[in-house]
């Protein structure tokens, strides 16, 4: 297998134009612990991630800022600190501590020469390929891939959504606050059901009724200027973008927050819904089964913070350019 030490990388990488095909095949990512082409990393059939859903993953984002000609990676530390709190619920740890994983991830995008959005996915993952379910006794290892990424929920004017009729994964059961693969299963047959019927996307209840969250994203509602959102003991992941949102909405706009739980028909009743998520990054929902929300159109307050969003994550903000990490 052809190792690539990580600056032979980086020097050799062409800039990559927003136009030119990605080809994963030469693309590098960071697998068992070197920089390697894609098309050269090999699993065993065995690995008992693949087998027991036994890992825990990120998204992360990278935004391409044309007017400074910059790659941004956005929250990348937190990122790397939720894969810390993710791995030690499964007995796992990261090889590198979060700012070094940063570094690594910087040097990942730089060596691809992305200068378009990008989205990172690292992964920590049992690599044992021995049958068994545990989570003891077996090894694990990191890698981290990237590609280009652009919309993750096609909907442009705005999210049409169904409750689903599966439930959120229960803390006692399989926690929802860490980003575990084998969990992603709940999150996709409430996706596959909610596309299947026409609809955008799915919202999920937890066992006791109350909203939890977007199949793959955090879940507002704003009821006469207060946004309000589940709290973190309802069996949601703790996003980042959900705490990125919370910040802008009581800092910049000067608005109240509330975190409590919600009803389900109070998604009927809500003046504005949205859902947000690295990859779904702000999108707002314009119907809740077969309800209009508000006017049905994406309203007045999704509208500002949307637009603050989309500036604070391009580093287009000083007060919160510490949240991006330049790559170039
Ligand atoms: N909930 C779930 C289940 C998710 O998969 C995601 C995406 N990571 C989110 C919420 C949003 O989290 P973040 O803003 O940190 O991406």
């Amino acid at each position: 297998m052809e190792v690539l030490e990580t600056a032979s990388v980086k020097a050799e990488a062409p800039a990559r134009q927003a136009d030119q095909p990605f080809d994963r095949e030469t693309a590098v990512v960071y697998f068992q612990g070197r920089m390697r082409r894609y098309g050269e990393c090999r699993l065993g059939p065995m690995t008992h991630a693949l087998h027991y859903g036994t890992a825990c993953f990120e998204g992360i984002r990278a935004h391409w800022n044309p007017a400074q000609e910059q790659l941004f990676l956005f929250r990348a530390r937190e990122h790397y600190e939720r894969l810390a709190q993710s791995a030690h619920i499964l007995n796992m740890s990261l090889p590198l501590d979060p700012p070094r994983l940063c570094e690594l991830t910087r040097e990942l995008l730089a060596a691809n020469g992305f200068r378009q959005d990008v989205y990172v996915r690292p992964l920590v993952y049992k690599s044992s390929e021995e049958i068994g379910v545990r989570l003891h006794g077996l090894e694990h290892d990191l890698l981290i891939y990237a590609q280009p990424f652009g919309r993750y929920i096609e909907a442009t004017t705005g999210v049409r959504c169904m409750v689903s009729s599966w439930r959120r994964v229960d803390d006692n059961s399989a926690p929802a606050r860490a980003k575990i693969t084998g969990t992603y299963v709940n999150a996709a047959l409430a996706k596959s059901e909610a596309v299947e019927n026409g609809y955008d996307e799915a919202i999920v209840l937890g066992q006791d009724g109350h909203v939890s969250e977007g199949s793959a994203e955090n879940l507002f509602i704003i009821r006469k200027g207060t946004l309000i959102t589940p709290p973190v003991t309802d069996n949601i992941l703790e996003g980042i973008t959900r705490d990125t949102l919370m910040r802008l909405w009581s800092e910049d706009l000067g608005l109240p927050v509330l975190e409590r739980s919600v009803d389900r028909t109070e998604l009927y009743i809500a003046d504005e819904v949205f859902l947000c998520g690295t990859g779904a990054q702000f999108s707002p929902v314009v119907e809740v089964d077969h309800r209009q929300v508000g006017t049905g159109k994406v309203g007045p307050y999704s509208q500002a913070l949307g637009e603050l969003y989309a500036k604070v994550v391009r580093a287009e903000v000083e007060k919160y350019r510490e949240w991006c990490l330049p790559v170039y």
